[in-house]
């Protein structure tokens, strides 16, 4: 999933995404939440309508953006207060309150509101997060089957209510698992929350977040058996190709991460054959495309050279390519990863791809 942040992939219309072939987009609960208002959305016909994208929308859970807020949020047992990065307004996240947030925008995947740790936490502070958020766990759970109650009511007796909100379908809402990088925490939060519903998904979170690669692997691996096998497994905020790569060959289904467009936006380009940073003096006669194996819409029309001349220059469209590319480069490897899933061949499919990652671009002959 591309990150739509503000309910926009930075640079890219929802017709580039299309014809690359993303499926699914992610927005930002706390983002849309402060600007323009999840209030405004619903008026609006809700987001798919807001942001006309007709596809799957994901919406985080806001927990990430306010537990980001160092010094200007505090926690309680019952949610957060947090300043709004606006205007410094005083706002508070509850479990319900975040269900209701992400109702009125309308996603089709809605995430539960957790408390996030950093990456390295200690074991008893891992404990205490991961038990907290399977507590709002229960409350944002109930939030949404009291939700669906009423709305089941208003449609059954036809009332203003309902033409209201006849835009919404039904949301599939995503447990985290917690359990920083404690094999018993994971462990015993995937129990648990497993146990708790017939969820249509499950999310891994607070992985990618400062701990050692073999650690990440190491909770995926120990995590594989313990999660539904027919239901998708989400991996929050991973998204670089070696790592795509890894979770894949570990069971995870799903991914999202601000990489390709914040990259694209930084003049780096996702390759075969690894990163290349389109600044480099020797790209200023190259007239290669970014990567000859890409058939996006940058790569088929415009080489290096030219690429390199609009990012030096400012120029909006070269910040644009490189976002295209580097969407499409993922989405295609994903492509590639479920072919090499449905032909069995996917640990040669992963090897191959991760040597040739390793490799390095090849210098201009
Ligand atoms: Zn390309």
């Amino acid at each position: 999933m591309p990150v739509g942040t503000l309910g926009t992939v930075k640079a890219l219309d929802p017709e580039d995404l299309q014809r690359s072939g993303v499926e699914m987009v992610l927005a930002n609960t706390y983002h849309l939440f402060l600007r323009p208002g999840d209030d405004v959305v619903r008026e609006l016909g809700g987001l798919h309508r807001f942001m006309a994208w007709d596809g799957p929308i994901l919406t985080d859970s806001g927990g990430f953006q306010v537990f980001s807020l160092e010094g200007l949020r505090s926690v309680d047992e019952d949610g957060v207060e947090f300043r709004s990065h606006i205007d410094g307004s005083r706002r508070r996240f509850t479990p319900e309150s975040v269900m209701r947030i992400q109702r009125n925008l309308g996603a089709d995947v809605i995430m539960q509101f957790d408390h996030v740790i950093p990456g390295q936490s200690d074991v008893t502070a891992s404990r205490e997060a991961s038990e907290r958020s399977i507590r709002w766990l229960e409350r944002c759970l109930a939030e949404v089957r009291a939700s669906e109650a009423t709305g089941h009511r208003s449609q059954a007796t036809g009332s203003a209510e309902s033409r209201v909100t006849s835009h919404e379908s039904p949301q599939a809402l995503f447990p985290i698992v917690q359990g920083g990088i404690h094999p018993q925490l994971r462990k015993d939060a995937a129990r648990v929350i497993t146990g708790m519903s017939d969820w249509h998904g499950v999310a891994i979170g607070g992985l990618s977040v400062g701990e050692s690669k073999p650690d990440m692997y190491a909770m995926l691996e120990l995590l594989h058996p313990e999660l539904p096998a027919d239901r998708p497994r989400y991996l929050m905020g991973v998204g670089f190709p070696e790592d795509l790569i890894e979770a894949v060959r570990r069971g995870v289904d799903l991914f999202d991460c601000v990489a390709p467009t914040r990259m694209g936006r930084n003049g780096t380009a996702f390759s075969s054959t690894g990163r290349l940073n389109i600044k480099r003096a020797d790209f200023r006669t190259d007239p290669r495309p970014i990567d000859e194996a890409c058939d996006c819409a940058a790569c088929r029309r415009f080489s290096r050279a030219y690429l390199r001349h609009l990012y030096i220059s400012d120029e909006i469209l070269g910040l644009r390519l490189l976002s295209l590319h580097n969407v499409h480069f993922l989405v295609s490897l994903m492509r590639g990863a479920r072919a090499a899933i449905q032909a069995g061949t996917i640990d040669s499919w992963a090897s191959e791809w991760l040597d040739r990652l390793a490799s390095g671009p090849e210098p201009q002959t």
